[in-house]
């Protein structure tokens, strides 16, 4: 596995053999079995896979948590040569916005809902990153997990708008046994937060199961999620939505599809989980 820190270094490798097929799963590191399920799908459906590790500043707003942002790359690096990655590129702040730096990229509609209401500056940070990324690999697939719903829906948008050359792929959540998402965030919960933290699962679960049972109004799974959400004491609801996956626009009533999500704030720990219906594959379909 090379680690590198150049572009030139990431263009060499990736070039060595222009037929070959590379996966790209881009992260902020610190990671856990979510990242490590991209990699390991990535590494199942290409010749090579890169990994990249990088806080992108310019998705945090000054308010939340860049400087705390959990870091572990000795850690971060272990484990991405053990799920089988051939290139990790770790760049910094002074090569990926060098001085003078002033392009971005935007994407509309569906960045100004759900996260980006909450977050307004952060999908131009996400897109500008993934755009950059994407043109520094060149991936023939590029690999996101379904935890970040919005965001997968954001940049399947910007994919198709720029005309991108690669294939994207939405890869699961993976969540602990009781039903939390793995997040590297989850790592500032204290005992009884990460306890009460178990409530967006167990709200959105109920959602699924009311929709399986037949409702199909927005506003009563809108509400009975929200009961539940409530009766957690530790938790304070940011939003819950109840939305078209591919749209993003909410849904007073249900029809083929929809997506369940929301953002919690469990002490300060802001907290986000989603869960499609009728399933991933549905709203998705096959890879
Ligand atoms: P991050 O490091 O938080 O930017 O995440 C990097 C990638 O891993 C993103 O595509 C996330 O959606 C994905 N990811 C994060 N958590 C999970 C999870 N629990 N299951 C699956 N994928 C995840």
């Amino acid at each position: 596995m090379n680690v590198v820190k150049t572009i030139e270094a990431v263009r060499t490798m990736r070039w060595q053999n222009p037929s070959a097929t590379w996966g790209l799963v881009p992260t902020m590191g610190y990671l856990h079995e979510g990242h490590i399920s991209l990699v390991r799908q990535a590494r199942a459906e290409n010749d090579f896979v890169a990994a990249t590790i990088y806080v992108n500043p310019t998705q945090f707003a000054p308010t939340e948590d860049l400087s705390s942002y959990p870091r572990d790359l000795t850690r971060d690096l272990a484990l991405l040569e053990e799920a089988g990655a051939d290139l990790v590129f770790t760049p910094n702040d002074a090569l990926m916005y060098p001085h003078g730096f002033q392009s971005y990229v935007t994407v509309d509609e569906v960045t100004a809902v759900l996260e980006g209401a909450s977050r307004p500056t952060h999908f131009r940070g996400v897109t500008t990153i993934v755009a950059k990324l994407f043109n520094i690999v060149q991936p023939t697939r590029a690999y996101f997990g379904q935890k970040d719903f919005q965001q997968t829906v954001v940049i399947r948008r910007m994919i198709a708008d720029l005309n991108i050359n690669l294939q994207m792929i939405v890869c699961p959540t993976v969540r602990e046994a009781d039903g939390l998402a793995l997040s590297s965030r989850n790592t500032y919960l204290t005992p009884p937060q990460r306890e009460a933290a178990t409530v967006l699962s167990r709200a959105l679960k109920h959602g699924l199961t009311l929709l399986n049972a037949g409702e199909r109004s927005g506003d009563v799974l809108h509400q009975e999620m929200t009961a539940i959400i409530t009766a957690e004491s530790l938790a304070q609801l940011d939003y819950l939505s109840v939305a078209h996956p591919h749209t993003l626009a909410e849904l007073a009533q249900v029809e083929d599809m929809a997506l369940l999500s929301m953002a919690v704030f469990v002490g300060k720990t802001r907290l986000i989980d989603n869960m499609p219906w009728p399933s991933l594959t549905a709203v998705y379909g096959e890879a």
